[in-house]
């Protein structure tokens, strides 16, 4: 564009230096043809003027000539000689001054130059200046001749005289007699005559001036250069001018011309100058086109460049607006991040409580219920454990979608954990319709979960709480949630609760009850029962399950389905474990003196996570009872299927090969998949007293303990029913050969001493008389 607007600049230049080179041109041509035009005006007019100077010189030489003829001739010289002889008037003087006075007028008349009378008035002097005769009536009496007596012998002169008319010349002439000069002959010559003579070959529309130059002032030829005041117009300095003398005479004929190259308009220089100037508006119209044009072009890439700049800058806006829809794309994904779960695909905990906080504000506002609902998945952390974290994700969609299927629109469902869930429930209508909502979340994981070709099962555990019933505020309404859900962890899960505010008590008992468990652990407060376990067929005691008493000071008899699960929470499990090894087997040594018996010893699946740990202390606790290996009887509950690594397997492999017996305790609570009792080496399956209990009641149990005791033989495992309570459970059960029993039927957990005293009345009994 710059490159553009320069050439145009440059031609604009080149341009005007080509013009100014023209008009250099033409001024110079025009000037040089002026001054040949001039100098051949001024040879021409040199020549003109030289041939009027040559005119006026013969004129005033024949004149002259004329008049000596006449000063010398015979008129005259007969009148001086007459006056000298002293003739009077009346005589011959008078009659000769009349021929002489004669003669003169006759000049006058007659000495004519082109029809133009030369002479105008003929004046005879004496010496003295008296005047003798004239040629004209009115003439005066004197003249001044003074000035005339120096005129040389026998010569004429003129004189210039000024008169009011201007100047004329005079022409003076001594007259001579007998050598004196006696008086004086002065002829006045007719300007007119010196104006046709000096005009002849004249041309008139000129501008031009030529005078007779005398001492006395000019005699005017012409004079075109005035005006008709007189006043000279400023021709002078611009004209031609000649100066030629005329012999014999004082005068000189000085002319001016107006030079032709001033007199036409074509040849005037002013004329070549407008001429010239003239190309300035050209120049002018031309710079103005060129500017206009270089405009129009700075205009056009004005406007090429802005459209230019104009995709460049819609470019650069696409790119911003990409950049910008980039960005809140991002933005937007930041946002999902930081509000949602990537996983599920739910709101996280933080958006869980600013919606819970905005419902709660609505149901306060519209004076509704609301409910909320802690969902945690039971044992989650033994699916991540077993089958991978990529398994624990999948239950964890799965999970959301079951639960997402049951909800309304106006639910709201939170991820609020790693294996917790928060649902919100505006609008609660009742107690009722929750209680069956949570049914069916309960009924949706009743059906098992896959991976691979690996089939298990989830619980959940459920805590709810409801405003304005259970609290005011969110943080109230979520810690009760909290503490429902707990209840159902500790009452065996796979449930729901409602919060009730005897939760609470609950929860103040369970932290008071942690720190009495430690102490009593240290005060040995703790002490092991001990239930036979029977052979259904002989009724004889074949074993013995080692169950937990502690009876504490403060709170009397504490249950050990209530401060279990707080050890297993607090980790003081592993001491609890260690002291019933210990113990269990010291006292089970003890016993095989009496009888042969197993010691059944329950072991959680807390313990398993330090399975290096519990194989020795299950290996010293045999060694320092002195038990032989294979009369210990290690009970674990299914969940630790689940909940296990490589190393629990080969740690229950090497109990297993030194023949320590393993029972699977609490069997078909939950987590049962038929797969992986056989991939465990265990001895025995324990049918779990909730089944058995119901035995006489449900169809449905019954059908499930006859499956459950035949699949146990199937896999070549012994059955043991606990919770036997009734005659009609333990035929039901004897009748389906399920091998041992253990219930109140029998005989309740009961202490060491009593338990003694039991194997030695059996043993009497067996010794003595057989049978019950
Ligand atoms: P569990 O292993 O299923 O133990 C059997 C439970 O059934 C015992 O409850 C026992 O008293 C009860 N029981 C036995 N026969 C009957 C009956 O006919 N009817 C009814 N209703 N109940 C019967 P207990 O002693 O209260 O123990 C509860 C649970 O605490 C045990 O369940 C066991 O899981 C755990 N536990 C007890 N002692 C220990 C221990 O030393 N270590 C570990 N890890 N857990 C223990
Ligand atoms: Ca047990
Ligand atoms: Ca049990």
């Amino acid at each position: 564009m710059n490159e553009k607007r320069l050439s145009s600049q440059k031609l604009l230049i080149i341009g005007a230096v080509i013009l100014g080179c023209y008009l250099a041109l033409i001024l110079t041509v025009a000037s040089l043809g002026q001054t040949r035009l001039k100098e051949s005006q001024q040879r021409e007019i040199q020549l003109k003027i030289e041939s009027y100077a040559t005119d006026l010189d013969n004129f005033f030489t024949s004149t002259q000539e004329q008049i000596d003829y006449l000063a010398k001739g015979k008129s005259m010289q007969t009148f001086f000689a007459n006056l000298a002889a002293g003739m009077s008037y009346k005589y011959g003087l008078g009659a000769s001054l009349n021929t002489l006075t004669r003669d003169l007028s006759n000049i006058v008349l007659n000495a004519k130059v082109n029809e133009q009378p030369i002479y105008s008035n003929f004046i005879l002097t004496d010496y003295a200046g008296k005047v003798i005769t004239a040629t004209e009536k009115h003439h005066p009496q004197m003249m001044d001749v003074s000035e005339y007596r120096s005129i040389s012998m026998g010569k004429s002169k003129f004189y210039p005289v000024k008169s009011r008319r201007g100047v004329y010349l005079k022409l003076v002439r001594p007259i001579q007699y007998e050598y004196n000069t006696v008086g004086f002959l002065l002829v006045d010559v007719n300007n007119s005559v010196i104006i046709e003579l000096a005009t002849s070959k004249e041309y008139s529309d000129t501008y031009s001036r030529m005078i007779l130059q005398t001492d006395l002032g000019d005699l005017f030829i012409w004079d075109s250069f005035s005006d008709n005041l007189g006043y000279i117009r400023n021709y002078l300095d611009n004209s031609l001018s000649f100066e030629i003398p005329i012999a014999k005479t004082n005068f000189k004929l000085k002319t001016w011309v107006q030079s032709l190259e001033a007199k036409d308009v074509f040849t005037s220089r002013w004329f070549v100058v407008a001429l010239a100037f003239l190309s300035v508006p050209v120049i002018a119209g031309l710079y103005y086109i060129f500017k206009i044009n270089s405009t129009n072009l700075v205009l056009r890439t004005t406007i090429a460049e802005n459209n230019k700049k104009k995709l460049v800058l819609e470019e650069k806006n696409n790119q911003l607006l990409i950049e910008i829809d980039k960005r809140r794309e991002l933005e937007r994904l930041l946002a999902y991040q930081a509000t949602h779960d990537a996983l599920t695909g739910l709101v996280n905990r933080k958006v869980g409580n600013e919606l819970l906080e905005s419902e709660l504000m609505n149901a306060k506002a519209h004076g509704s219920q609301l409910m909320i609902m802690f969902i945690d998945l039971d044992s989650f952390k033994q699916i991540n454990d077993t089958l991978g974290h990529l398994a624990g994700d999948k239950v964890l969609r799965e999970s959301t979608k079951r639960i997402l299927s049951l909800i309304d629109e106006a639910d709201i469902l939170s991820r609020f954990g790693g294996d917790e869930f928060l649902l919100i429930k505006p609008n609660l209508i009742s107690m009722e319709w929750a209680r069956e909502f949570a049914k069916k979340i309960l009924d949706v994981f009743s059906l098992p979960f896959s991976w691979g070709n690996k089939e298990f099962f989830i619980s959940i555990s459920i805590g709810i709480s409801i405003y304005p019933d259970d609290a005011e505020n969110s943080h109230q309404l979520l810690a009760n949630a909290d503490t429902a859900m707990y209840k159902v962890k500790e009452s065996g899960r796979n449930a729901f609760h409602f919060y009730s505010a005897k939760m609470n008590i609950d929860l103040e008992r369970s932290l008071a009850l942690d720190s009495r468990l430690r102490q009593a652990l240290t005060a040995e407060r703790l002490q092991l029962y001990y239930q036979p376990i029977i052979d259904l067929k002989t009724q004889k005691i074949v074993g013995a399950e080692a169950l937990m008493r502690w009876h504490d000071e403060q709170f009397g008899f504490v249950a050990p389905d209530e401060f279990i699960p707080l050890a297993e929470k607090n980790g003081l499990i592993h001491q609890l474990g260690e002291f019933a090894l210990n113990s269990a087997c010291l006292q089970a040594a003890q016993w095989q003196s009496i009888s042969p018996i197993h010691i059944s010893i329950n072991v959680s699946s807390v313990q398993f996570r330090y399975h290096d740990k519990l194989f020795e202390l299950i290996n010293s606790a045999l060694a320092q009872s002195g038990l032989p290996p294979e009369k210990l009887d290690i009970e674990i509950t299914e969940s630790l299927l689940f909940d296990h690594d490589d190393g629990v397997l080969a740690m229950l492999e090497k109990l297993r090969s030194m023949g320590t017996l393993l029972t699977i305790d609490d069997f078909g609570t939950g987590y049962s998949a038929l797969s992986y009792l056989q991939k465990f080496p265990f001895d025995r399956l324990k049918i779990d007293r909730t089944f058995t209990c119901n035995l006489g009641r449900e169809k449905s149990d019954r059908e499930l303990v006859s499956a459950i005791i035949a699949m146990a033989k199937a896999l070549h495992l012994h059955v043991v029913a606990e919770g036997i309570e009734t005659q009609e459970q333990f035929e039901f059960l004897a009748e389906r050969d399920c091998e041992y029993g253990q219930g109140y039927l029998f005989m309740r957990p009961i202490p060491v001493d009593e338990f003694t005293q039991l194997l030695l009345a059996d043993q009497q009994h067996d010794n003595g008389h057989h049978g019950v």
